[in-house]
């Protein structure tokens, strides 16, 4: 099936590695023209080169999603290197880092300092907010556009030891719903891509840890002895920037081998 979305515009943030760079690489595969941007330059640079050695137009676009500044320069950067955004996928996050242990990103609440929250907060919703706010007029501009979040099941359902990260990516879901009500006249769409256990550097200790355990709890995971990898991601992404998605909106799609399966 064709996309039509070749020669589209997109920028992934936090796609230095894992889920986002795997997003970059089904898009260039859809011939979009990719942004790969990461907090960590030297990642963002070696994805883009890698798409470029695929022969997909890529460029690196680093910088901090939390500073307004930053989000900026580098999107004045892809403007003048790729054009405008016409998908914008926010899916910079912070790393899931090993166990269950207090201080920890697993770690009970009242375990949990400002500095934390700050953390979680600032990286998963300003993020998003920053970089979703400016490119909004050009989108409006084109009467053209596609914005997809990366949730979280932990924000559809709620997970122990996860309270500011279920509560952040809860954000996320609630505030891909009422954008999508807001600018559907201008022929935008904003939907919420939402992960289950997905198999990246961020989360290896963790599913090295405890996957053994949580396997029995993904019915795919059971068949295909596997949990979710980057490009299963990247194809709800490609699919809901597609052509054929311009009448979805304002929802969230569970990409999680089916262990949770919220209404
Ligand atoms: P990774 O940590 O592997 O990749 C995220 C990248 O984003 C890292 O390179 C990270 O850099 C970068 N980043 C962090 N903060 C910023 C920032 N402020 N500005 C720009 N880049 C930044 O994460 P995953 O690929 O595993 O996850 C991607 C998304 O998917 C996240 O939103 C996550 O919450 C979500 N998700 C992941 C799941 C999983 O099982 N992996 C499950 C459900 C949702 P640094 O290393 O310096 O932090």
């Amino acid at each position: 099936m064709d996309l039509g979305i070749r020669g589209r515009v997109a920028l992934v943030t936090g796609a230095g590695r894992g889920i986002g760079a795997g997003i970059c690489e089904v898009l260039a595969g859809e011939g979009v023209r990719v942004a790969v941007n990461d907090i960590v330059a030297e990642r963002a640079e070696a994805v883009a080169q890698r798409l470029r050695e695929a022969g997909a137009h890529a460029l690196a676009a680093p910088g901090d999603v939390t500073d307004e500044e930053s989000v900026r320069g580098f999107l004045q950067q892809v403007k003048d290197g790729l054009g405008a955004v016409d998908i914008l996928v926010n899916n910079a996050g912070p790393p899931l880092g090993s166990g269950y242990t207090a201080g920890g990103f697993f770690s009970p609440f009242e375990a949990t300092d400002r500095a934390f929250w700050d953390r979680i907060t600032g990286t998963i919703l300003t993020g998003m907010l920053n970089c979703t706010l400016h490119v909004l007029p050009d989108m409006i501009a084109q009467r053209w556009g596609r914005i997809i979040n990366i949730g979280s099941d932990a924000g559809r359902v709620g997970r122990p030891q996860l309270a500011l990260y279920s509560m952040a990516k809860g954000g996320v879901a609630s505030f891909t719903k009422a954008l999508a009500q807001e600018v559907g006249k201008h022929c935008i769409t904003v939907n919420c891509v939402s992960p289950g256990a997905t198999e990246t550097e961020s989360s290896q200790e963790w599913l090295r840890d405890y996957g053994a355990q949580l396997q029995s709890q993904f019915p795919m995971s059971q068949g295909l002895g596997r949990f979710g990898r980057p490009k299963d991601i990247g194809a709800a992404v490609a699919f809901l920037a597609s052509v054929h998605a311009e009448w979805i909106t304002g929802q969230v799609l569970s990409v999680n081998g089916g262990r949770d399966m919220p209404d």
